[in-house]
């Protein structure tokens, strides 16, 4: 469990063009110690769970760049309940330019034992459309002091910037894991109200990732990252508010978006399954049994059974049945084949 603490754009140098942390998590005012505390109390309050799992976690601003003085109280206030041991530690999420040693002692002091990097591409044309103000090489430098000090880290990607593609997507991807991160976040870029990406968007400059576009995507990089050991701990925006919901002007914001992409994932597993049991069979195909898990079946099946039916549209040939058991794992059972 994560108690997020939202310091929306403190510490930010400028504004990223995509980037709009007012709208996306309906905070307006920048937090002291005080809310600290109330809202890691509320949140042990409400769900009293296992300290073996719960963490804060300051997101949405660049937390290493914020005042010093301010870091220390935010850091402070939370730091109180790792002491006490309420709290298992602290997570930060910052950007790649602003990590130096003196700014990762004070997070060592505090508790922390996670920096999640805003890193979002690792190309540098796509980085300096974002106006992100800081180039791949800083990321690599960033993420190898991190991890040279022992923190957890986290690196946060966004297909779908402005001047990227399916193939710098992928390449990010390919140098992020280079990097070794403990976890990675996949963000799909959404153009918010009041950014200078909606201002690209309105004059026909920029076109968002449509959404099958952006889950095929973010699946392929869950692949990548699959294969290296690596956990995406989040793809795309957590769900939003009807009044946060409202500021989505356009690309692949789906409240269940990582559902979407977790399917799309069963739907290869099943089709990569399939191709490879008639490969293997001796006769002619007439049916198969496709004998889904019961537990995690939704993601087998997909929204309103899209993935059954791709499979049958993918297989003419063959009638597609498919039941429901207690096992771990996808199982084939070819039938009254001829
Ligand atoms: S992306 Fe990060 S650095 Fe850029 S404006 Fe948003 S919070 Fe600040």
């Amino acid at each position: 469990m994560t108690i997020p603490i939202f310091v929306p754009h403190l510490g930010c140098p400028h504004r990223c063009v995509f980037c709009n942390q007012w709208e996306t998590s309906s905070v307006r005012t920048p937090p002291d110690a005080g809310f600290v505390r109330t809202k890691i109390l509320a949140h042990l309050g409400i769900r009293a769970p296992s300290i073996e799992h719960v963490e804060a976690a300051f997101f949405g601003g660049s937390f290493t760049a914020i005042d010093m003085d301010l870091q220390r109280d935010l850091l402070c206030a939370a730091y109180d309940f790792v002491r006490e041991g309420a709290l298992r530690g602290i997570r930060v999420s910052t950007r790649p330019d602003c990590i130096d040693g003196a700014r990762l002692a004070l997070l060592r002091d505090y508790g922390v034992r996670t920096v999640e990097i805003g890193a979002q591409s690792f190309d540098d044309r796509v980085l300096s459309e974002a106006g992100r103000g800081h180039c791949a090489r800083d990321i690599a430098r960033a993420s190898a002091a991190v991890k040279g000090l022992g923190f957890g880290l986290v690196i946060q990607l966004m297909p779908g910037l402005p001047g990227g593609d399916r193939a710098e997507a992928l390449r990010s991807a390919e140098e992020a894991a280079a990097c070794g991160p403990n976890a990675v976040r996949i963000y799909p870029t959404v153009v918010l109200e009041r950014t200078r990406l909606a201002d690209l968007w309105r004059e026909g400059r920029y076109a968002p990732l449509m959404l099958d576009e952006a889950v095929e995507l973010t699946a392929d990089m869950r692949e990548l990252f699959a294969e290296r050991g690596i956990t995406v701990i989040r793809s795309g925006l957590h769900p939003l508010s009807p009044g946060e919901e409202a500021s989505v002007l356009a690309g692949p914001y789906h409240p269940a978006f990582g559902f979407l992409v977790k399917a799309r994932l069963k739907r290869r597993s099943m089709e990569r399954a399939i191709e490879g049991a008639l490969g293997t069979s001796r006769n002619a195909p007439g049916s198969l049994l496709l004998r889904i898990p019961r537990r995690g079946k939704e993601e087998y099946i997909g929204h309103r059974s899209e993935n059954l039916d791709y499979l049958r549209r993918r297989f003419p040939e063959i009638r597609i049945a498919h039941a429901f058991a207690d096992f771990d794992r996808m199982e084939i059972v070819i039938e009254n084949s001829t």
